[in-house]
């Protein structure tokens, strides 16, 4: 076993933690490593290379403020170019330097007397770092539903966020399960190509017309040499997504005209009433992700396409079998079935003080933290991404921007006083977790009439932020001393009252 030492280490190299890394080395601090499981960079836009993989917000805002990018090719890019904006980032910062490739974290526990983290890793090293940050992000690990009878199957199975490019869907029969951001996605670019489509839909999805465009190259080279002209773009894409957060939280009757917007597509598109029926939800839009697309349902009407709204009872060998009892011949079943979200921070199996788990402690109290920052008894370790700090209506890029601003903060605080580590005090965070559940109980995912991974198996929102994110922006703007216990070196205390007195 060996053992590395160093003052910051992130795990994961996906948006947030290559966005931290970034941050760490402008402010010319080398003392920190990445650790990450696969063998390059990108996170969630490295795994999911399904056909039509997109991101449904605007690239000039599903980008790093400090990191524009002038030469984005369309309003909404799709993964191959995201991928590389990650990729370049990462050479441009040298990044390479302080990733450990192909390294998985399986565990760890903070060091009391120490007050350091002891991360294991499946290698069997250790890493003791003064801070952690999480950037596993919360779309990560497939959720691959047990289907009956799925182990007799011969044919090709796999699920859209490990797509099988050595899988010719070429005239097969192919089996879709899910309706949700990615299906909406990938089902058209396959629709053509395939034999035969049967998309396998348990709720249907709102989805609104989106017609992509490639931002012309006169646009792009304003932007190049315009730092205003990207700043006044973004700014009109961030103004115009906020608009939708106050139908969301608790105001969903001003979503009825959205609403209304979207039925009056699916009319437009498909005009089999029995096709339509099937495609139209009966909640509130809103309360799932909403989607756009200009190519899905048009798919969904070509003949050689069926949606089936029974469930599945079976799969043989060759073929699934319906609730009612209709037996279709599948070649390649697609998985388009999402991701385990709520429980989605269970690879990170960290003790805090007095060997609490984390992953129980969630499991038995609910999925708690302070500004989905940090977490009572879990020192000097920072989530970005984390709890209730998902978006439906905006870029997280942004929600990850303060995040990252936040943690910096706490640790120059940190490293500039005579205390070693901090810990957010539990009134803080129960304060801090009544007000926002007391809000997304009136939000629409809550209130709109389905269900979704945005909530628990105790229907608690754990995933979204309420409300506008510029509310975000102000409450993680300042870090509070007040509202943590910091950690002395052992001896001398613990109470935040004598950090000022102890600085150094
Ligand atoms: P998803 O939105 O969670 O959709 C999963 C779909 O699978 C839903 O239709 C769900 O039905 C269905 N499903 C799940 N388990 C099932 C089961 N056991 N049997 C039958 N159906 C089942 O997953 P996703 O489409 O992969 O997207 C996940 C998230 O990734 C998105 O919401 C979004 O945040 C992100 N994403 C973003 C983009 C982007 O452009 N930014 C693109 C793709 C994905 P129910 O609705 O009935 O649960």
């Amino acid at each position: 076993m060996t053992v590395h030492h160093t003052g910051v280490l992130v795990i994961g190299s996906g948006f947030s933690g290559l966005g931290m890394a970034i941050s760490l080395r402008t402010r010319g601090r080398d003392d920190f490593l990445v650790l990450e499981k696969a063998q390059s960079v990108g996170g969630t836009w490295r795994d999911n290379t399904y056909p039509g993989c997109a991101c449904d917000v605007p690239s000039h805002m599903y980008s790093y403020s400090f990191e524009p990018n002038p030469e984005w090719s369309q309003m909404w890019s799709a993964q191959p170019e995201i991928l590389s904006y990650l990729q370049q980032l990462s050479v441009k910062y040298r990044l390479d330097d302080n990733i450990r490739f192909g390294v998985e974290c399986d565990g760890g526990f903070w060091d009391e007397n120490e007050h350091r983290w002891h991360i294991t890793t499946t290698n069997g090293d250790e890493y003791v770092a003064q801070f952690i940050v999480s950037g596993i992000g919360a779309l990560h690990v497939p959720n691959t539903p047990e289907l009956p009878g799925i182990e007799s199957f011969t044919g090709t199975a796999f699920h859209s966020a490990r797509w099988d490019h050595e899988v010719d869907l070429t005239g097969r029969k192919v089996a879709v399960i899910g309706t949700g951001a990615s299906a909406v996605q990938f089902v058209p670019q396959i629709a053509e190509t395939v034999g035969e489509l049967h998309l396998y839909q348990r709720s249907p999805a709102w989805v609104l017309p989106r017609r992509n465009f490639d931002i012309p190259t006169g646009l792009r080279r304003l932007f190049r040499r315009s730092a205003l002209a990207r700043k006044v773009f973004r700014n009109s894409i961030y103004w115009s997504a906020e608009s939708l957060a106050i139908g969301l939280n608790g105001h969903s009757n001003l979503l009825r005209p959205v609403e209304a917007a979207a039925r009056r597509f699916i009319e437009r598109e498909v005009s089999d009433p029995e096709l339509r029926k099937k495609l139209t939800p009966n909640y509130r839009i809103g309360c799932k992700r909403l989607l756009g697309s200009n190519t899905y349902y048009r798919a969904l009407t070509r003949p050689d396409t069926d949606v089936i709204t029974d469930s599945i009872a079976e799969v043989r060998e060759r073929s699934i079998v319906a609730a009612d009892g209709t037996e279709r011949e599948v070649d390649v079943i697609i998985y388009a079935t999402g991701f385990h979200v709520t429980d989605g921070f269970d690879g990170l199996n960290v003790a805090g003080i007095g060997g609490r788990k984390l992953v129980q402690h969630w499991q038995e109290h609910g999925i708690e933290t302070h500004l989905g920052i940090v977490a009572a008894g879990y020192p000097n370790a920072f989530f970005l991404l984390g709890p209730n700090t998902g978006l439906g209506h905006n870029s997280v890029v942004f929600m990850i921007e303060q995040q990252i601003r936040y943690a910096l903060s706490v640790m120059d605080f940190v490293r500039s006083s005579a205390a070693d580590a901090v810990t957010v005090r539990q009134q803080t965070q129960d304060r801090f977790n009544a007000e926002i559940q007391a809000k997304l109980n009136k939000g629409v995912w809550s209130t709109g009439g389905c269900t979704s991974w945005y909530l628990d198996s105790h229907g608690a929102n754990r995933t979204v932020w309420p409300g506008f994110t510029w509310q975000y922006w102000l409450r993680t703007k300042k870090f509070d001393p007040a509202q943590y216990e910091f950690l002395l070196p052992t001896g001398a205390g613990t109470d935040s009252e004598n950090v000022e007195e102890v600085r150094i």
